[in-house]
């Protein structure tokens, strides 16, 4: 009998997302919801802390 048919195991539990720029492995879960995430870009995606530094905190307080 097929008994284990409809368990569904998950195997991603705690699969991550990875950064857009770098392609590193962020800190975030990929079922985390966007508005509970850090260093995530509305209509760009998931950011590692390093990339979301450099945008935001740029090295020199020159103007870009
Ligand atoms: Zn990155």
């Amino acid at each position: 009998m097929r008994a284990d048919k409809c368990r569904a195991e998950p195997r991603h539990v705690s699969e991550k997302e990875h950064c857009i720029l770098c392609g590193k492995l962020t800190e975030t879960a990929k079922d985390q919801p966007v508005s509970e995430r850090e260093h995530y870009i509305e209509g760009a995606g998931q950011l590692c802390r390093g990339c979301f530094k450099e945008i935001y905190m740029p090295r020199n307080n020159t103007i870009l």
